[in-house]
């Protein structure tokens, strides 16, 4: 693939723009070509099985590539048939898919599988550290039924969000974070959506003010939407072609200013996770007597 942007370099894995933005490049590529080969180098990459997923897509020609939560998703058609097979791909930490016009020559490092197409192409998964998962299905329903709302769609409304925040009492960044909840967000957008919202982390779902709520909101949208709009985020080596990395507030800035306060930005653990905030525009929930918090801070966007 061609460079699609510039920025520095984060250590993480990719989220929903990441994956957007390499589903929107390899779609002009992959609709209509047909699946001619799957070659696997490391049989646990594969669910049911190698030879599972190397019957259900060999043949098949892909007739749509789209992005659901962090997946990439290929809708395929045997000869003469209606799509009713999936064949969802992971990245996860380490994946990297690239793009071998020539597969004789190449300077392709780690390829755990390929795809050959009948243009002659081939279809990379490169993958140091072998975490990515491609599966086969014939149930896309049922593969994905793990998987919340997708904060990009129109049903992901002020109210749904409400509802999912007030039928759980859960702490902010860990619920984001949770992708039976809201599909696509992780560590980075999490962060930068709770900057945008002026919430703490640690703040309870189901102590959120109606105007929280609708900042979060709010935030969730445009924070995904701008890092979309700038190719997400480079990651290190495995997503190297990102652009938002100079518009991210908080996430990696630790001792930086926060562009709004000027109060040196802190890195917290919140669920295991590094943690970034700025303490003065996400202020702690301040516990009050009967248990229940109160939240200073409002929303930004
Ligand atoms: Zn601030």
């Amino acid at each position: 693939m061609p460079p699609l942007g510039g920025g520095g370099i984060i250590p993480a894995m990719p989220e929903l723009p990441e994956v957007e933005t390499i589903v929107r490049a390899y779609r002009p590529r992959l609709v209509g070509r047909r699946l001619t080969a799957y070659t696997s180098r490391w049989a646990k990459q594969a669910s049911p099985s190698v030879a599972a997923v190397r019957r259900g897509v060999v043949g098949k020609r892909i007739v749509r590539l789209d992005r659901r939560a962090k997946y990439i998703v290929f809708t395929l058609a045997g000869p003469g048939e209606l799509p009713q097979s999936w064949m969802l791909l992971h990245l996860r930490m380490s994946g990297r898919l690239e793009w071998a016009a020539d597969p004789e020559k190449g300077r392709h490092r780690h390829i755990r599988a390929w795809f050959d197409l009948d243009d002659g192409n081939r279809l990379l998964l490169c993958d140091s550290r072998k975490f990515a998962r491609i599966s086969f299905t014939t149930d896309l329903n049922a593969a994905t039924a793990h998987l919340g709302i997708e904060p990009l769609e129109r049903a992901f409304t002020a109210a749904r969000l409400e509802h999912l925040l007030h039928t759980r009492a859960r702490q902010l960044k860990p619920l984001l974070l949770d992708q039976s909840v809201v599909a696509g967000l992780g560590n980075i957008y999490a962060d930068e959506v709770l900057y945008a919202a002026g919430l703490h982390p640690l703040a309870r779902s189901d102590e959120l003010s109606p105007a929280q709520v609708r900042a979060l909101w709010r935030a969730i949208r445009a924070v995904l939407r701008k890092a979309i709009r700038h190719n997400g985020t480079s990651i290190d080596w495995i997503y190297p072609d990102g652009g938002m990395e100079p518009y991210l507030k908080v996430y990696g800035r630790a001792g930086t200013p926060c562009p709004v306060c000027g109060t040196a930005i802190e890195r917290l653990r919140v669920a295991q996770r590094s943690t970034h905030i700025c303490p003065r525009c996400q202020p702690r929930p301040v516990r009050l007597p009967g248990g229940r918090s109160r939240h200073r801070g409002g929303g930004r966007l």
